[in-house]
């Protein structure tokens, strides 16, 4: 056998890893690699690289979709919460205008009426009618701290 014909032969397995060889080379690398244990070798090698190769790609890919899944999914549970907070905060801006807007003209007149009736000056009962009015406001604020932490923790126990 001549050089020439173990090069072809290694030609031909190394096209293979790229394409599909004809039948008629198939059939001559075929009885080649059977009485040649060099090229057989040399198809080993060349089969296992080929492999390694087609391994790789599809390695890395289902990695990227895991870590983009899991991305999405934590952007989707971030835009969630933000979304609850958010809900509640209106509500409770709502809650606040509202019963401000109900409140506030009688507690003012409630103050005064109670100022003029304890002889005090009208700062004491404007400063005491102000406290009145934004405790409420100082306590919903709390509380909606308290339940956006607790909102935060749950979102993130998922991913631990
Ligand atoms: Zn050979």
């Amino acid at each position: 056998m001549t050089r020439d014909t173990h090069d072809e032969a290694r030609e031909l397995i190394t096209l293979a890893g790229a394409r599909d060889l004809s039948d008629a080379q198939q059939s001559w690398l075929h009885a080649h690699l059977e009485e040649c244990a060099g090229c057989r070798d040399y198809a080993e090698a060349a089969g296992r690289v080929v492999a390694a190769l087609r391994s790789v790609p599809l390695a890395a890919d289902s990695r990227l979709v895991r870590a983009t899944q899991m991305r999405v999914r934590f952007h989707a549970s971030r835009l969630r919460e933000t979304r609850e907070r958010l809900w509640l905060v209106g509500m409770a801006c709502l809650g606040v205008g509202l019963s401000a807007t109900l409140t506030v003209p009688l507690l003012w007149r409630l103050f005064a009426w109670m100022g003029a009736w304890a002889g005090v000056s009208s700062w004491v009962w404007q400063a005491g009618f102000t406290f009145f009015w934004i405790a409420p406001a100082l306590v919903v604020s709390a509380l909606l701290l308290a339940r956006g932490t607790h909102l935060t923790n749950n979102g993130e126990k998922q991913w631990r």
